[in-house]
């Protein structure tokens, strides 16, 4: 089994010259964020680490953190800034100073950004970008009642336009498919809310870095990932 929250890759990156880059992925819930990590994860061989992931991961082996974070992701609310900082860090740390790496919905408040953005200074590892992922409320609510996720290897499905090639089953592990708790219809407008309240404001505080770019997110999985790579080419002469 992959590491906590680090999604398995099936293809390490392939070119010698690429640049180990560390990105921070941004955008409210559905908008293919944690798609959009493990593509680039298989296309350049950054870690995408998901923070949802390392605490679903927390939450079925019944660790402290784990029991903490189990109410508030039902509820679609934050789990507590020390409590996300604490795996978060512990995740990077994992990984090894060499390693690139795509934070996938971490972080999610402007005290978590700050913190990221010492911590990371602290390791001589500042980001290299974020990047934003942009998308209407009535689309994002149209692919979050539609995604099934594997309950093994967490690969993400869309119902409508990600389908998986036999119906409630992993095209990579061949596990069972679910529908997230939180993806239900009744959780989405809070998880909405919250991104809207806490983390939106993240995209001013990363802007102001000269660290934003900007993708929309209403293409199809293929064409969304072609406009990533090519942000992150355009990093790759920054460094
Ligand atoms: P996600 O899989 O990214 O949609 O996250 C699922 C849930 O995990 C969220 O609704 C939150 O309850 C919790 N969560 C994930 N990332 C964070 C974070 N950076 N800060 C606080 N809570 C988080």
């Amino acid at each position: 089994m992959a590491a906590m929250g680090v999604r398995a890759a099936s293809r390490a990156g392939t070119d010698d010259e690429m640049t180990n880059h560390r990105l921070v992925f941004l955008g409210a819930p559905g908008t293919g964020k944690g798609t959009q990590a493990r593509r680039l994860q298989d296309r350049r061989g950054l870690i995408a680490l998901s923070s949802g992931d390392v605490l679903r991961q927390e939450v079925q082996l019944g660790t402290p953190v784990g029991v903490e974070a189990d109410g508030c992701m039902k509820r679609g609310v934050l789990v507590p800034d020390s409590v996300i900082l604490g795996v978060m860090f512990a995740a990077v740390d994992r990984l090894g100073s060499g390693a690139g790496f795509i934070l996938d919905g971490f972080p999610r408040t402007v005290p978590q950004a700050e913190a990221l953005e010492a911590g990371l200074a602290a390791r001589k590892l500042p980001l290299d970008g974020v990047i934003d992922f942009c998308l209407s409320d009535d689309e994002i609510f149209r692919r979050i009642v539609d995604r099934r996720v594997c309950k093994k290897c967490g690969r993400t499905y869309n119902l409508s336009f990600v389908p998986p090639r036999q119906a409630g089953v992993c095209d990579d592990c061949r596990s069972e498919l679910i529908q997230r708790p939180d993806d239900r219809r009744d959780v989405i407008a809070t998880r909405l809310e919250t991104y809207r309240a806490l983390t939106a404001p993240l995209i001013a505080f990363y802007e102001k870095r000269g660290l934003l770019h900007e993708v929309d997110a209403t293409a199809a999985t293929e064409q969304v990932a072609d406009v990533v790579i090519k942000v992150v080419e355009g990093l790759d002469g920054t460094k």
